[in-house]
């Protein structure tokens, strides 16, 4: 059995307290490594390790650290296939999936904030015949990261470079479910010459390590994904400390198909934007409205993919649908099937676990499901699932359409399906989310903002929004004779 361990100062460590705790391969159900269960002792350590590195990191000249981040790129992308395997170990996705989107985007992750740091820059604003402000933005100091299990390395990395490439230094925690490839990280930001201190990664439960991570003093900022209950918990204890705070939530998004599309090729796109990963993608559509003109038609289409779609072991390279990330996700996802039907929705395919042959039966596999007949404000339509679960429902007017999708609590990202571009206009500038794609979902640009409204979050990541939020500006103003 293999132990993982934290990465400390430049080296792996024990947990101070000598306590692991089981990691399970969601596909066969089996523990096969341990875990750290850090605690206070161990963010002591990491704390000390960073602050010793602070001086020399955060003065160090942008050209250095940044072939330093691009030297952790290239270390990753000649292990490609390291992790690969352990990504879709610890979280049961198909290694397809893992080997086309989660490493690759890691490793652009690091490529993109590396470069992005040489074309930093601030503002400057004169005052005619007075004087000049020239604004300075210098990193924070201490910084945590905290990231959820369904994107494992994509969203850890997509924290911490950003986070490093501005000149902090970075206390990580990835999820306790899937805390692999992070761990794999430490020997090669070794390789790359990152100094010892400057990357800390400590393993162990939210309520832990994490809690103890939000509530340290010399960490002067969070950027946390996760769930909105937990975003809100940081948010408690973080504000009062006024240490900034960057927190991607949940979302409960809307599909919206319009009349006009082509039913064959919208079927495959939705498909996608809401299975992919097993549905646990933050940003996957769960509530699909379909126009009522082509609502029957779309419904069979749809119905039909959906049935075919293969669930499989993740090394299956056919597989489309892998295992869901633990046992206690999967019977919460099977609770929302079921709460579902209480509330009157007509399952139309899946609705079951699947048992696949040894040695994957006892794997958390569920069939991708489709309900329909729930009203928009059913509590399957208002929570969050986080799984192959969708309903799919009518509507008759565009402003019916609207109103539904904006009435969740939740204000992630929506996908919207027309050929007719004052529609799409239209939708897009009154919903009420962060992101709206037009006939297409994730097709990401790392330099646009990335983020919520209303419940699924504060502040924004990606480009100039992330490396903002890792650094202070300081206004200087400087007065002419
Ligand atoms: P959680 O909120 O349970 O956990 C997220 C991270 O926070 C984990 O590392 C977790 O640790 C840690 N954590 C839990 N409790 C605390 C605490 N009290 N203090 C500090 N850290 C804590 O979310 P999940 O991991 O279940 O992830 C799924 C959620 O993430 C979904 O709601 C999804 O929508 C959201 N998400 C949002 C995205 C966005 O960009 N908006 C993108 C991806 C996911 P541990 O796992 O070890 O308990």
């Amino acid at each position: 059995m293999e132990y993982l361990k934290n990465f400390i100062d430049g080296a792996y460590h024990a947990p101070v307290s000598g306590q692991y705790m089981d990691n399970v391969n969601p596909a066969t159900g089996e523990v096969y490594s341990q875990i750290p269960r850090s605690g206070a002792d161990d963010l002591t350590m990491a704390v000390n390790a960073a602050e010793r590195a602070f001086p020399l990191w955060s003065r160090m000249s942008v050209n250095e650290r940044s072939a330093i981040l691009l030297r952790l790129a290239a270390g990753i992308e000649v292990r490609m296939d390291e992790f690969v395997m352990a990504e879709s170990r610890d979280n049961g996705k198909p290694e397809k999936l893992a080997a086309h989107v989660d490493i690759p985007r890691a490793v652009s992750n690091f490529h993109f904030f590396a470069t992005a740091i040489e074309h930093f820059s601030s503002e400057s604003h004169y005052m005619e015949n007075v004087g000049i402000n020239f604004t300075t933005r210098r990193p924070i100091g201490i910084v945590g990261c905290i990231s959820p299990w369904n994107l494992p390395l994509y969203l850890f990395s997509w924290k911490i470079a950003p986070a490093l490439a501005a000149g902090n230094c970075v206390i990580a925690k990835p999820s306790e479910i899937t805390p692999y490839t992070a761990s794999l990280l430490g020997n090669i930001a070794n390789e790359a010459g990152m100094p010892a201190g400057v990357l800390n990664i400590l393993h162990g439960t939210g309520p832990e390590i994490g809690n103890e991570m939000v509530s340290h003093p010399k960490i002067k900022a969070i950027s946390f994904t996760g769930g909105t209950a937990t975003g809100q918990h940081i948010a408690r204890i973080a504000a009062p400390m006024f240490k900034k705070l960057s927190l991607e939530l949940g979302g409960k998004n809307p599909t919206i198909v319009f009349p006009d599309v082509d039913i064959k090729q919208t079927v495959k796109e939705i498909f996608r934007s809401s299975f992919s990963n097993q549905g646990q993608i933050c940003l996957c559509g769960s509530r699909i409205f379909v126009h009522q003109d082509i609502y029957e038609a779309f419904k069979i289409a749809f119905v039909d993919w959906v049935s075919s779609a293969k669930v499989s072991y993740p090394a299956d390279p056919n597989a489309q649908i892998g295992a869901v990330v633990s046992k206690g996700h999967m019977e919460k996802i099977l609770g929302y099937i079921e709460l579902a039907k209480e509330e009157g929705g007509r399952v139309l395919t899946g609705g079951v676990r699947v048992h696949l042959d040894a040695p994957y039966h006892d794997g958390f596999y569920l069939a991708p499901t489709v309900i329909e007949g729930l009203s928009n404000s059913c509590r399957t339509n208002q929570e969050e699932i986080f799984g192959p679960v969708v309903t799919i429902m009518p509507f008759a007017e565009e402003s019916e359409v609207l109103a539904m999708a904006n009435d969740t609590k939740y204000g992630l990202a929506a996908s919207v399906w027309t050929k007719d571009l004052n529609v799409a206009h239209r939708m897009a500038d009154r919903l009420e989310m962060g992101i709206v794609w037009v006939n297409s979902w994730l097709i990401r640009d790392l330099r646009t903002p990335f983020g919520g409204m209303k419940d699924s979050g504060v502040g924004r990541e990606g480009g100039w929004e992330a490396l903002r939020f890792f650094t202070e500006p300081k206004n200087i103003f400087i007065k002419h004779e």
